[in-house]
């Protein structure tokens, strides 16, 4: 007997359903306005608040599922709803992970919580690598973090750059550099508590898509953060440190750790866009009349339809995957985590390109979605790590040859 499963469990089928009636009801209804202005849909996030799906509790549900599956079930519908919202409403997930792959039990104790507030006071957390000059190579950071140790302080500097809920958010968690000698192994992530001075938002980027998520530069001028801010301890930094300067190997770097387990996450969320986009299309491929029949009667339509759906399946495949490889402590062998980012994030893209040729001039204009989901997918090939990057750390995974 093989106990091998691609079922879902009762509490997952539930929670899904859940958090489909709310991106039917209140985040895909919403899409377009928020696409428009631009601006952060606070009110959506209120509401996602007040009914506990942004909360720290639920979060909390979804990464403790043995499965791993929960949260990328929660990401595709969301994102099903309108990926620019659910980024805005689960933006604060990225520093939430970037805490618990780096920090101490008390600091997830303590910080996490602090990522979410409660729903009559709503807080937003922003996770910050990139910089103007450091994209792909995380190993180039150029931001500093200096200890003071008479006064048991770090003091910040440098410029963040992309930075999804950047400036905005209460609580930021950024990467920086300790000793840049060292490359990426020279790095330690630090909390910036809210009311912290020294830290502030600079510019904020006008977006080609996902636009009811913010986006901007954050600025450390001398941010001075207390000791205990530095994710892991000052200890675990100093024996890290160590080692590196040893050349010795040392365990996973800050940046990296947070990637791995979110890439799972972000691939979800391509999958949600992607299966908007063709049930989208479907629907409409059946309703539209040309040559006096239906348009999904054509080969034509209907066999792209047939790759939309056979695509976005795999898509969801690999990365429930690597979710359930990643929770259930299974080493990722040949880039998994990149694989499930890599290929869902490629494949919304096509599938929403398609979608617009099967909606023809319907697709084309606004009072469609699809060319909103074609502008929104196109993010999942260039953040948290761009197909290219993707494609390196599997072939180096599967060659063991550093393929540059
Ligand atoms: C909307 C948005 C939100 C974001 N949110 C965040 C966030 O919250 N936090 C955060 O830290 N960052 C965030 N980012 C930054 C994002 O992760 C970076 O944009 C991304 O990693 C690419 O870096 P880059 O833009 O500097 O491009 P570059 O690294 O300059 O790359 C440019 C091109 O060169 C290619 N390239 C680079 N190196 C190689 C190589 N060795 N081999 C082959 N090709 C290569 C790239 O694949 C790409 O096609 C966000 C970006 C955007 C646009």
């Amino acid at each position: 007997m093989s106990d091998y499963s691609l079922e879902l469990n009762e509490d997952q089928l539930q929670i899904q359903k859940w958090v489909h009636d709310f991106a039917e009801d209140v985040v895909r209804p919403a899409g377009r306005e928020w696409d428009e202005r631009e601006e952060t849909p606070w009110p959506i996030i209120e509401e996602a608040a007040r009914n506990g799906l942004y909360s720290f509790d639920f979060i909390a549900q979804c990464f403790a599922d043995p499965t791993g599956l929960l949260m990328c079930l929660v990401n595709e519908e969301m994102s099903w709803g309108d990926a620019g919202i659910a980024l805005a409403i689960f933006g604060s997930t990225l520093a939430v992970a970037g805490i618990f792959a780096n920090g101490t039990p008390e600091q997830i104790g303590e910080w996490i919580p602090q990522c979410f507030g409660t729903p009559e006071d709503v807080k937003l957390a922003a996770f910050g690598v990139s910089e103007p000059d450091a994209g792909s190579d995380v190993s180039s950071l150029k931001s500093r973090a200096v200890y003071d140790e008479a006064k048991d302080e770090w003091v910040l500097n440098g410029t963040k750059t992309w930075i999804t809920n950047g400036g905005i958010a209460n609580t930021h968690v950024l990467v920086l550099s300790v000793d840049p000698s060292l490359g990426s192994r020279g790095q330690a992530s630090f909390v910036v508590p809210e009311g912290t001075p020294g830290i502030a938002q600079g510019q904020k980027f006008k977006k080609m898509g996902i636009r009811a998520s913010h986006t901007a530069e954050v600025v450390l001028d001398d941010c001075r953060v207390p000791g205990r801010c530095l994710l892991g301890g000052k200890e675990k930094l100093d024996e890290r440190l160590a080692r590196a300067r040893e050349g010795k190997r040392t365990s996973t770097q800050a940046a990296m750790a947070t990637f791995e387990a979110s890439r799972p996450i972000v691939g979800a969320q391509a999958v949600g866009i992607a299966r908007a986009a063709y049930e989208y299309a479907l629907d409409y491929a059946k309703e539209r009349k040309q040559f006096g029949r239906a348009i999904i009667e054509n080969q034509a339509i209907a066999f792209k339809l047939a790759d939309m759906k056979m695509h976005t399946d795999a898509a969801r495949l690999l990365v429930h995957r690597a979710a359930n490889m990643a929770s259930t402590g299974k080493k990722f062998e040949s880039g998994e985590g990149s694989m499930s980012k890599l290929y869902a994030g490629e494949n919304a893209v096509w599938v929403t390109e398609q979608a617009i040729q099967i909606l023809g001039g319907y697709g084309y204009v606004r009072e469609n979605p699809v060319e909103q989901w074609h502008r929104d997918s196109k993010i999942y090939t260039i953040f948290e790590g761009t197909s290219e990057v993707q494609r390196l750390v599997i072939s180096r995974a599967i060659s063991g040859i550093h393929v540059n």
